[in-house]
């Protein structure tokens, strides 16, 4: 079955939100839809049908675009079983360990709570991608709004498994921040140093910096690193359990 062709489109002042496009049924889903006129647009471009919407979460800015594709399209809105009090009308629920069939293309689900508590991010083994929505940024990850240090270290811990050729395709372009705050704890590294100047570039010239590469953001991402002897004596926690370090990475740039 050859790979979904994905497509990324700009929502609100700096969401993501993808197309995902089978070729040989039609079939269409969207991630993570904050607002609805954007999807609308980039369907109506490609002549493509929406039939299906995938959340990861609950937070507005990535469902408020769901109950008017919903009434448009009539698609299925799948979502995170732990989040059905907070995601309105989902007609399929997920939970860890689920593969949801998307027009034959098998979505591996994975629980990964900390920005949110009932976070799924969702992975297609034959597109080499992942939409880890909120849970992981290129050079960062999300706010720690709902779990703990080590829920969040266990969630990222699980992502990092996958293979170093998957593609992330996260919920927001926090990358040119979250390279600021890498560099001041990280700077001598000299992999993070050229991402930081790709990423300025890019910017630069108003592209976006995603996806990233998992196997490029295990080696200069500090949230995925939490278990390295260099991060952890970069925040002051030398010898420390990774979730402590995790924690204190996280404390770092939300007051950076
Ligand atoms: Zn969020
Ligand atoms: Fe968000």
């Amino acid at each position: 079955m050859p790979a979904l062709d994905i497509v990324l489109v700009p929502a609100l002042s700096d969401n993501y939100v993808y197309l995902l496009h089978d070729a040989a049924s039609g079939a269409t889903a969207v991630v993570d839809p904050g607002e609805a006129a954007p999807v609308e647009a980039a369907l109506a471009e490609r002549g493509w049908t929406l039939t299906h919407i995938l959340n990861t979460h609950h937070h507005a800015d990535h469902i408020d675009g769901n109950e008017a594709l919903k009434t448009k399209y009539g698609a299925i809105l799948v979502g995170p079983k732990a989040e059905t009090a907070r995601i309105p009308d989902m007609d399929v629920t997920l939970s860890e360990g689920d593969t949801y069939d998307f027009a034959g293309h098998a979505a591996q689900v994975f629980e990964t709570p900390g920005h949110t508590t009932g976070h799924i991010s969702i992975y297609f083994a034959d597109s080499d991608a992942l939409f880890p929505g909120d849970t992981l940024f290129s050079l960062g990850c999300g706010r720690m709004f709902e779990g703990t240090p080590a829920q969040f270290w266990d969630s990222l811990s699980k992502l990092r498994g996958l293979p170093d050729s998957t593609r992330i395709y996260c919920g927001h372009e926090y990358t040119a921040s979250n390279a600021k705050f890498a560099l001041s704890i990280d700077g001598d590294n000299g992999a993070l140093q050229a991402r930081a100047a790709e990423i300025e570039t890019l910017r630069a010239a108003g592209k976006p910096t995603i996806p990233s590469l998992l196997g490029q953001e295990k080696a200069i991402n500090p949230f995925l690193r939490a278990d390295d002897p260099a991060i952890a004596a970069a925040v002051g926690k030398s010898g420390a359990d990774p979730v402590e370090v995790f924690a204190a990475v996280r404390k770092g740039k939300d007051t950076f």
